[in-house]
């Protein structure tokens, strides 16, 4: 894979800027060089804009090189960033699959570049030769995600592993969900392929969404490129800190997660119980996909008991279908009694 190539020639030629913090991030007697402020520190002072300890600290954590890592303000920044690195407005184009996460679309539009969505079969899978055929010689991305949103389910590897090979563009997965899954990441096979960009974040298993902190882990050329277009301070100080102190607590974040699998199968067989529920799809996400007898309704008489879920139903493949997160024991409680309340 030639990423030159790959890339839209505006970037390939762009002189990124360059930054105080950036040209010198050394030990100094006195920082007289960014026009910041002597008084409040250490907030005073700009952060650093490639956040280096907080990147040994996930590249110790994930097994990966610090140099293909790169951070964003939420992995949302790394979707957008792709598109506008690889992505001539009205020329290029970018495949994925349907249903999946609202975001490729949203940055593809913002971006106009056309976005080529392939239906999932009724197993909620995707055929990588089916993706490949809608893809063309302008195709510069392929987005998936396994699990995927809001189906729940892990995407086949084999097929994944097809379309990485497949696949002459940045073959981009979505792995937000990935802690709460039974199958790896596929982190360990960026070694083997330079087209294989991963996505993660903290929001999820590790319960840091208000922070914005997102992962996309690439081949060196790839986090280059992502880093040079970025805004120079993209993750701020208190992110950055607050990262790596949350980053510690490994035996908290296991315990989470298997509380929350547990609750996960616990509320999965109690909606199945309910008369009107007709089917609760396997999840490996700390989210259930469950198809009911009139989703809307019973979406709007949540809303007005103050228990608010994702209504789905107007999606391709997930009519009558509401996506519920898996909450704390209490709150699971409380939503599996108001829809007891509708029997
Ligand atoms: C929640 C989610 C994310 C996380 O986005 P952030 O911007 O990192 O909070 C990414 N991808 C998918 C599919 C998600 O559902």
């Amino acid at each position: 894979m030639n990423i030159n190539q790959l890339l839209r020639q505006n970037i390939r030629q762009l002189t990124a800027y360059s930054s105080a913090r950036g040209e010198f991030s050394g030990e100094a007697k006195v920082f007289l060089d960014a026009n910041e402020n002597p008084h409040n520190a250490p907030y005073n002072r700009y952060p650093d804009p490639l956040q280096r300890e907080l990147k040994q600290e996930l590249a110790r954590l994930k097994g990966c090189p610090s140099e293909q890592i790169f951070l964003g303000n939420g992995s949302d920044e790394a979707i957008d960033l792709l598109f506008r690195a690889f992505c001539q407005p009205s020329v290029d184009n970018v495949v994925s699959i349907s249903p999946t996460y609202g975001m490729y679309r949203v940055a593809a539009d913002i971006n106009e570049v056309e976005l080529r969505q392939v239906p999932l079969n009724e197993d909620f899978q995707f055929s990588a030769a089916d993706l490949l055929a809608a893809a063309d010689e302008h195709s510069k991305l392929i987005f998936i995600c396994s699990p995927n949103n809001p189906t729940g389910n892990l995407l086949d590897a084999k097929e994944i592993e097809k379309l990485l090979l497949g696949f002459s563009g940045l073959v981009v997965l979505d792995e937000a969900y990935i802690d709460f899954a039974p199958q790896a990441s596929f982190l360990p096979q960026l070694q083997g392929h330079e087209n294989l960009v991963v996505l993660q974040t903290l929001s999820k298993a590790w319960g840091m969404a208000g922070i914005r902190l997102g992962m996309a882990f690439a081949s060196k050329a790839v986090v280059e490129v992502l880093n040079k277009i970025k805004y120079p301070y993209n993750i701020n100080m208190l992110t950055q800190l607050k990262a790596k102190e949350l980053l510690q607590e490994q035996t908290l974040f296991q315990q989470g997660v298997s509380e929350l699998l547990s609750e996960r199968s616990k509320l999965a067989s109690a909606l199945e119980k309910l008369p009107f529920v007709q089917r609760v799809y396997p999840s490996d996400a700390n989210f259930l996909l469950v198809k009911m007898h009139d989703a809307e309704g019973i979406y709007l008489y949540l809303l007005e008991e103050g228990v608010v879920v994702r209504n789905r139903s107007k999606v391709l493949l997930c009519e009558n279908c509401l996506r519920i997160t898996v909450g704390a024991p209490k709150e699971n409680e409380l939503l599996l009694s108001k829809l007891n309340d509708l029997i």
